[in-house]
């Protein structure tokens, strides 16, 4: 792997702090030197990439990633896919994501009990081209909970493991842990779509939840949940899950304990999803804004939204990641969670682009997300400016080079050749 010297650029070191004019020097798979314009580098050997005023920045990371969820309408679509058909599928989803910026993912549950990790698995092994990725369970949940799609007279398959009591998640639990998860999903709240377990219901009893807490924490895997209802908050922060999605329900009480471990846990309230959906951008799959699901999100964006400001005035970390995986809100879309968390939160552009990079990639557990020193080389090269306008991060023919470790899975070079074709 040749080192690379990016001169010319625009750097946005993801911690949030203005960006700069200056030169990067990538050795190996790590940044070996940061400079400010005007010093000198040691650059001998380095291949040059003359960035010609363009930003770069860390890589992209996703916080809540469902690359088997397929883009599918509904649960029972995703559950009917063989697992041989599965698992190619997602192996493009993988790929796709790099494709729009994304050097790393963290799943936040998988289609299948082994999807994540044999993909993971491939990607680690250069067999196939993707992000790094945190291999998830699927979702763990309770008979009638969110993705019980079991009929009385019918067996049908979704993307959740279905458990009852603290015994039977346990088990779950460790049998993920033997089959090589990084994190394990559940999900203790319900959602508004599923009408006999809606969302500020809670779903799985607190035995239940601390099963599983206490199988990650015993085994050094990161615990996730899906926790819109009050009660799903506060019980997860007690028993120390680290990721929490949604809390859009949360109460004062909840945002106290949410506060309260703010160095130990992250928020992500999947604002693209209730955001589309809200709009009606569903409509082609029953799903308008007139729609009582798209009506409760449309709510319940206004109390996130009060909520996640508050969060972060509290200095817990709110992360991006919009349950991207739907028919309606599709693979590859991510960035958008971006400009909603500026037009919806109030993040400033330098605000949501450090959620995700430098606290996604705390969530991630890797020295990924910044532009720093010894810091892994995910980067991007980016034609303009992202901190006036999150929106570009959405279209990939503005990324002109994507590197993860080190390496270019886009070359600057060729983008320019394209740019040079288009123009002529
Ligand atoms: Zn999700």
């Amino acid at each position: 792997m040749a080192d690379v010297l990016f001169t010319n650029v625009r750097v946005i070191d993801g911690s949030g702090g203005d960006p700069f004019a200056g030169q990067v020097l990538v050795r190996g798979n790590r940044i070996a030197k940061v400079a400010k314009a005007g010093e000198a580098l040691d650059v001998s050997g380095a291949e040059t990439v003359d960035g010609g005023g363009a930003t770069l920045m860390p890589g992209l990371i996703e916080p809540h990633a469902h690359i088997s969820f397929c883009d599918t309408p509904d649960l029972e679509t995703l559950g009917d896919i063989p697992p041989e058909e599965h698992t190619l599928k997602t192996m493009k989803y993988a790929k796709k994501m790099l494709d729009q910026g994304f050097t790393a993912i963290f799943s936040a549950a998988a289609a299948k009990p082994r999807l994540d990790i044999v993909i993971r698995n491939a990607i680690d092994a250069g067999d196939i081209p993707g992000p790094r990725m945190r291999a998830a369970s699927p979702e763990l949940t309770p008979t009638s909970g969110l993705g019980d799609v079991r009929r009385w007279h019918m067996h049908r398959e979704t993307f959740a493991m279905t458990c009852d009591g603290a015994d039977e998640f346990r088990k779950v639990a460790r049998e993920m842990v033997r089959e090589g998860v990084d994190t394990l999903k559940m999900n203790p709240s319900g959602d508004e779509f599923i009408p006999f377990a809606r969302a500020h219901e809670t779903i799985m009893n607190e035995a239940e939840i601390a099963a599983v807490c206490e199988v990650g924490h015993s085994r050094g895997k990161k615990i996730a949940a899906h926790a819109r209802s009050a009660l799903s908050v506060k019980l997860c922060v007690k028993h120390g899950a680290q990721v929490l999605y949604h809390c859009t329900l949360s109460d004062e009480e909840a945002l106290d304990m949410l506060e309260a471990k703010k160095d130990e846990v992250f928020v992500a309230p999947t604002a693209g999803m209730a955001y589309v959906t809200s709009i009606g951008e569903g409509r082609d799959y029953g799903i308008d804004a007139e729609h009582p699901v798209a009506q409760f999100f449309a709510a319940e964006l206004e109390t996130g939204a009060k909520n996640m400001k508050e969060l972060k005035r509290r200095g817990v970390r709110v992360l991006p990641g919009g349950d991207y995986g739907f028919a309606w809100n599709p693979i590859g879309t991510n960035a958008r969670d971006l400009e909603h968390f500026v037009k919806l939160l109030d993040f400033t552009p330098l605000e949501a682009i450090r959620a995700a990079t430098q606290y996604s990639g705390e969530l991630f557990g890797e020295a990924i997300g910044l532009v720093q020193e010894g810091y892994l080389a995910d980067l991007l090269l980016v034609d303009g400016d992202p901190a006036k306008d999150v929106k570009i991060l959405q279209d990939a023919g503005r990324l002109l080079g994507i590197m993860k470790d080190g390496g270019f899975h886009k070359h600057p070079a060729g983008s320019r050749q394209r740019g040079l074709a288009a123009a002529e």
